[in-house]
């Protein structure tokens, strides 16, 4: 059979524009099929447009606790439209450098909904209409549509918004619920209240970032509190009902409360059921597809990266799977995605950066005896004149047997980089005893990484 593509790629978000791109640089031809703005999560409504909103508060945040350096802030405004417009323009701006590089390197874009119709052939549907616009076929497909917000099953939850809804508002609401303990919960509950939202949010468990180091979710939970957001433990939504231009929740307690709006943030699911996958029986692991390490399926000519497979759904992995499938099947390279040592953050204010093995991880590969904890925690040399005394954190977690450093954990201003150059060290093997000869770099918080001695 003549196909009319070496490649499709089914999703134009960070894995399916990583792999398309490097797919066409050794001469594949290559299609990208997207039904929403080219850029996908990470561009158009995750990272990037929150990374913005996290800037926005960390300046107001800077400004209105600085009047101890003589900085008076009397007439500090946030005209959240202002900032939801400029977000919206520079995600534009990304969406078409995108859209030109794809152009540049011959990359033809399907604007529409991909559906499989065999395991080589996909239509081309419009959302809208569901008409269908076109039928491409192609040697090889690539799947790369990545998660969308779980919702709740309760009454009245299309009333609530989820994170995707943020980035379309025209304004901040003066007051919100946030359901979620995860990273996006906690990343949104401290840019709404840094930017003068009242925040609640409700957990299902004890604690905020389950799966994180403990130290870190105890260290946020301290500033959470600190910054005026209230935090709800063991409780959960029951339903939710519209009420004078209000939202009224029901808590599983019975009791209810009143907020302008509620942001679901539960957790996020592959997003596969559009591509009419059933009749091709994918062998599935969970919720996700199953792929093998060159990100295989269990049909040779179709193969999948980004958030649709059960690794870290974070948007480096997506990029790397991507480029690695394209090195490999275009120009017969023989990587593998390096899993080791992923550095993740939560771009809180202080923020949470981490690589490696949290203290409880550690202790259970390792048993509790052969694990060595090195920890500080002080108020940083930036809020000394503050009226935010928020205190910074950082912990090493070392193999005693090897000196091996298993992980490194941090807790305050700029951790997200320096937890990139730290992950360097990990990734090559460091051990304690390497980060006791390196000079210290004064003043600074991360110097306190080369000087913990235990
Ligand atoms: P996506 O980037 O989601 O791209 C999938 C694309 O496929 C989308 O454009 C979608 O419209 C399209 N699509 C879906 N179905 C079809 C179909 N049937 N036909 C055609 N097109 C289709 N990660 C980080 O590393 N750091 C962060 O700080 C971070 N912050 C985040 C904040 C938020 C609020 C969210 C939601 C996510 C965040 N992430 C972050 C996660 C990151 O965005 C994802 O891991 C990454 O985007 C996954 O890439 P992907 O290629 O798998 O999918």
């Amino acid at each position: 059979m003549e196909f009319q593509f070496d490649l499709i790629v089914v999703g134009a978000g960070s894995g399916g524009l990583a792999a398309a791109k490097r797919a066409a640089s050794y001469g594949a031809k290559v299609a990208i099929i997207e039904v929403n703005k080219v850029g996908g999560t990470c561009v158009i409504r995750g990272c990037v447009p929150k990374k913005l909103m996290v800037y926005a508060a960390r300046n107001k945040k800077d400004i209105t606790s600085s009047e101890g350096y003589g900085l008076k802030s009397e007439r500090i405004s946030f005209e959240s439209n202002i900032l939801l417009k400029n977000i919206r323009e520079e995600v534009s701006r990304l969406s078409n450098l995108h859209k030109n590089s794809l152009d540049k390197l011959n990359i033809k874009v399907f604007v529409g909904l991909g559906k499989f119709i065999s395991p080589n052939e996909l239509e081309i549907i419009c959302p809208k209409t569901k008409k269908i616009l076109k039928k491409i076929s192609s040697k090889k497909i690539l799947i790369s549509v990545g998660g969308k917000p779980k919702k709740l099953n309760i009454p009245g939850i299309d009333l609530a918004w989820t994170s995707d809804d943020i980035f379309e508002l025209d304004s901040f609401p003066e007051s919100l619920l946030i359901v979620g303990g995860g990273y996006i919960a906690c990343e949104f509950a401290s840019i709404f209240k840094n930017l003068g939202t009242d925040v609640t949010q409700l957990i299902r468990g004890e604690r905020l970032l389950n799966g994180f180091d403990e130290d870190l979710s105890s260290c946020l939970e301290e500033a959470t509190v600190l910054a005026g957001i209230n935090i709800m433990t063991k409780t959960q939504l029951k339903s939710i009902e519209s009420s004078n231009g209000y939202l009224q929740s029901t808590l599983d307690s019975g009791n209810k409360m009143q907020t302008r709006n509620i942001l679901i943030a539960t957790g996020r699911e592959p997003n596969l059921l559009p591509l009419n996958l059933e009749f091709l029986n994918l062998k599935m692991d969970g919720a996700y597809l199953d792929v093998d390490q060159l990100n295989q399926t269990s049909n040779a000519n179709i193969f999948a990266v980004g958030d649709i497979v059960n690794k870290p759904n974070l948007t480096p992995v997506a990029i790397e799977q991507g480029r690695v499938f394209s090195d490999n099947l275009f120009n017969n390279k023989n990587r593998k995605v390096n899993y080791e040592y992923i550095p993740k953050a939560v771009f809180t204010i202080p923020e949470i950066a981490t690589v490696g093995l949290s203290e409880r991880r550690a202790k259970e590969i390792y048993s509790e005896k052969n694990i060595k904890i090195f920890k500080c925690k002080f108020t940083p040399m930036s809020n000394t004149f503050k009226k935010n005394k928020s205190k910074c954190m950082l912990k090493i977690v070392v193999n005693k047997l090897t000196d091996k450093v298993l992980g490194c954990h941090m807790f305050g201003e700029t951790s997200s980089e320096i937890i990139q150059m730290v992950s360097i060290s990990l990734n090559a093997g460091i051990t304690k005893r390497d980060f006791d000869i390196t000079m210290a770099l004064h003043p600074t918080i991360s110097e306190e990484f080369v000087t913990m001695y235990g």
